[in-house]
């Protein structure tokens, strides 16, 4: 409480100090009394008795500090107990108090009350306030800087270890990646071998089925069972009509045996089946008991699938192959069912299903999975590793303040919520406001720079480029940085179209305290 009163000290003695009304103690020489005035422009001598007579005579107005005669001139308050005050002169005796004093009011029966050693009192409250806060903040401020200095070490050696982990885990992802590349080559063989294997079972199906209907027809037509069938037998079936007259004649009968009188079997199935058979129809189908080729066309007997048809050469010694190595694996697997079991009442549309692949097959395709898998696993690991790397080194090579003060923002985020919205400020990020009572964030900007004068840069912070205005420009937000002990967003504001203001206090924007007043001389060594 010392402090204060000496500071008081210089004020008190000032009021002693004789001088003409409204002067101030700075001024006061000018006004001597045994001496004629001159004005304080230099423009005019007046005798002394002028000053303060309530008329002005100075060009500048300094002949009436104490009056409103001047329209130029101005009236000093002393405010003793305050802070002294310069007010135009026409507020001199206008029935309002404009100093905290009242000595602007002594001739007007306006009783003003001195305020001043209340106003006094609160502003020395407040400063010790705020200068408390400074130092409190700066104190945590200094804590700021060494804990970013030891986590900025920590993330260099996490940094570095992770950058020789990298080397060994690239190797791995390129090991792996050709183990999987082998084991895709038997793989994709041996899929490709079933898929063919399959193709040319239905090929040779299609094929039999065919020609067993070929074979039904010839003995449709071949009346007489020679085995020939004649031109007059085909011409028993109208329907082969080749001109649309509804008959076939004789000489389209012989266009369709290829110009010969009749054919047998074989070049009835070659030369003269895929002519007719679209048109041909079956003499059992259309009334009539069941001939006894019938049923061929709906269900073909013969034509029973053969879906794994007996193996071919090459089939079998890819089995004997397999065998083989299944022994060397697993001695249970002898006991496996034989792959590619036939569907046995296989209907048309199974049979257009591919087999299940067979156990050598599924083996290498396991096995082609197994290892794509863990390249994938390890080419995963490598990716995290490189994002964990790209996020240390720009977290370590960030321009957190003079010293890293405000390093310990980087993760965080902090919200202020008014009647309307929420805001979020995630420092070195973003800025967002979302509306309060739900719906999805506006950007409000991302981090772009430190954005304060030349002089204190770390002032404030810009954000850019936020989601653009209907018909304006894009959102940006400015946030200026106060000094405090907490970290916490004080308001949000948006002084023109689009363009946001935010306040951020914390400790990081503290400046150092002045050193603590009038230190005597035994304090010297502590500080
Ligand atoms: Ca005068
Ligand atoms: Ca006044």
């Amino acid at each position: 409480m010392l402090l204060p009163l000496l500071l008081l000290l210089p004020m008190c003695w000032a009021v002693e100090v004789k001088r003409p009304r409204g002067v101030s103690l700075t001024n006061h020489h000018f006004y001597d009394e045994s001496k004629p005035f001159t004005c304080l422009d230099g423009s005019a001598t007046i005798p002394f008795d002028q000053v303060n007579d309530d008329y002005c005579d100075c060009k500048d107005g300094s002949d009436e500090p104490g009056t409103a005669a001047c329209p130029n001139g101005s009236f000093h308050c002393t405010n003793t107990g305050y802070k002294p005050l310069y007010i135009p002169s026409n507020r001199v005796n206008d029935g309002v108090c404009d100093c905290c004093d009242g000595t602007d009011e002594y001739n007007s029966g306006v009783i003003c009350e001195n305020t001043c050693k209340e106003k006094g009192r609160k502003e020395r409250e407040s400063l010790q306030q705020m200068a408390e806060v400074t130092r409190e903040g700066f104190r945590l401020k200094k804590i700021l800087i060494e804990d970013w200095k030891k986590a900025r070490e920590e993330k260099q050696k996490k940094l570095i270890e992770l950058q020789a982990g990298k080397k060994s885990l690239e190797d791995q992802v390129e090991m792996l990646r050709t183990v999987k590349e082998e084991a895709e080559k038997p793989e994709r063989e041996a899929k490709e071998q079933h898929q063919k294997l399959w193709e040319e079972q239905l090929a040779a199906a299609k094929a039999q089925r065919e020609q067993e209907l070929a074979a039904d027809a010839f003995k449709e037509l071949d009346d007489d069972m020679d085995g020939t069938v004649s031109v007059t037998e085909l011409q028993t079936h109208p329907e082969l009509d080749t001109d649309g007259d509804g008959a076939l004649s004789e000489a389209e009968a012989q266009a369709l045996l290829s110009g010969d009188t009749q054919t047998d079997a074989t070049s009835f199935y070659d030369r003269v089946w895929a002519a007719i058979r679209d048109k041909y129809r079956s003499e059992a189908l259309p009334t009539d008991l069941p001939a006894p080729s019938a049923p061929d066309l709906t269900e073909p007997k013969e034509e029973q699938p053969p879906v794994p048809s007996p193996p071919t050469e090459e089939e079998e010694e890819e089995e004997e192959e397999e065998e083989a190595e299944e022994e060397e694996e697993e001695e249970d697997s002898e006991e496996a069912p034989p792959p590619l079991s036939p569907p046995q009442p296989a209907s048309p549309a199974e049979e257009d299903k591919m087999p299940p692949y067979d156990e050598q097959t599924q083996a290498f395709i396991d096995a082609a999975q197994e290892a794509r898998n863990k390249f994938e696993e390890a080419e995963r690991s490598l990716k995290d590793m490189e994002e964990s790397i790209r996020n240390l080194e720009q977290e370590i090579s960030f321009d957190f303040g003079p010293n890293g003060e405000f390093a310990y923002l980087y993760s965080q985020c902090y919200e202020l919520t008014t009647n309307e919205y929420v805001y979020r400020l995630c420092p070195f990020k973003l800025v967002s406001q979302k509306p309060k009572l739900g719906g999805s964030p506006t950007s409000l900007g991302t981090w772009g720079s430190w954005a304060g004068p030349d002089h204190d840069k770390f002032s404030a912070m810009k954000y850019e480029q936020g989601t653009g205005c209907w018909q304006g420009p894009n959102r940006s937000t400015t946030v200026r940085l106060l000094c405090g002990k907490d970290t916490m967003v004080t308001s949000t504001t948006e002084p023109s179209r689009c363009e946001y203001l935010m306040e951020l206090m914390t400790p990081a924007a503290c400046a150092e305290p002045p050193p603590p007043e009038a230190p005597t001389e035994d304090d010297h060594d502590e500080l």
